[in-house]
């Protein structure tokens, strides 16, 4: 039996092998091609299985995606902006495995529930805070999949304060500040000159000041957007990932606060804010929970 895990980022594909546990060491990344994105997703695909019959996928994609028709349209791959059929293409590689698509933040959830940081939490939201910003939602226990497929896209809850443009076509959303995509080209608007996301949060940890600046909008938003969808939902735990999640106190002090300041209802009282545990894997892991669950469980 061999089990595959596929991660359609923002910037990347990653494959690995399921066995009992996912190891970041084991995880084969390509950077998002400009042409033949299935051709060399697949090859990646069939590099990883060596020669072996595929029995099960599992895939974790960047949104939108319809997951009843098994389309993904990613805002990141160029070729599949407006739609690909890369869950049939999956089954035409390999008959033999069973093929199951999920948002990259429901598998996010998943991740966390079975081996991070929410396990045992039957109420949470957690979140990834990279390039761009993705979120899933844990209620009583389960997923929130939503109508299509894509609950859970916390990154475009508007954020009160904020004005950004957004590359969903919106403004405002929690991804047009918070997201390190969004936050270097802030940075880079203020001058700051250096050219990648964790270059932006390695400088504000060293209390660079503009890179400071950036995870400070970052923090804000983000607290202010956590206080909002704990509201509604209420959940206690609320779970970060993703290299911002690393940017310390310059991040972590404006988050905080906002939280304290606007999450005051009686039963957010309890509300924990807390880094990932399970780090860079913990979409690509939650795939994997994803193709070793059968339908119905
Ligand atoms: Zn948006």
């Amino acid at each position: 039996m061999t089990v595959l895990a596929l991660e359609i980022a923002t910037s990347w594909f990653a494959v690995s092998e399921i066995a009992s546990d996912v190891d970041t060491d084991d995880v084969r990344r390509i950077p998002v091609p400009a042409r033949g994105a299935w051709e060399q997703c697949r090859e990646l695909l069939l590099e990883v299985a060596a020669g072996r019959e595929v029995t099960a996928l599992g895939i974790a994609s960047a949104g939108p995606i319809d997951m009843a028709a098994g389309v993904v349209a990613p805002l990141d791959v160029p070729e599949w902006r407006s739609g690909f059929a890369l869950v049939a293409a999956a089954r035409a590689a390999f008959p033999s495995a069973t093929v199951r698509l999920a948002l990259d933040g429901v598998c996010l959830a998943l991740g966390e529930q079975n081996l991070g940081t929410t396990k045992g939490v039957m109420d949470s939201l957690v979140m990834n805070v990279s390039d761009r910003v993705c979120g899933g939602v844990m209620v009583g226990g389960f997923v929130v999949v939503g109508r299509t497929g894509n609950a859970g896209h916390v990154g475009h809850v508007l954020v009160p304060g904020f004005d950004d443009r957004c590359d969903c076509g919106g403004r405002g959303c929690l991804e047009a500040v918070a997201g390190g995509t969004a936050a270097l080209r802030w940075a880079q608007a203020q001058g700051w000159a250096g050219l990648t996301v964790p270059a932006l949060v390695e400088a504000a940890v060293m209390g660079e000041e503009i890179p400071a600046a950036a995870m400070g909008r970052a923090g804000t938003a983000l607290g202010r957007a956590i206080a909002s969808v704990t509201a509604l939902l209420d959940v206690d735990l609320v779970a970060i990932g993703g290299v911002l999640s690393e940017a310390g106190p310059a991040l972590w002090k404006p988050l905080n606060e906002a939280v304290a300041t606007h999450a005051r209802l009686s039963f957010l009282s309890g509300l924990r804010v807390v880094q990932s545990t399970l780090g860079p894997i913990s979409v690509l892991a939650g795939a994997g929970v994803l193709a070793l669950t059968a339908p119905g469980d």
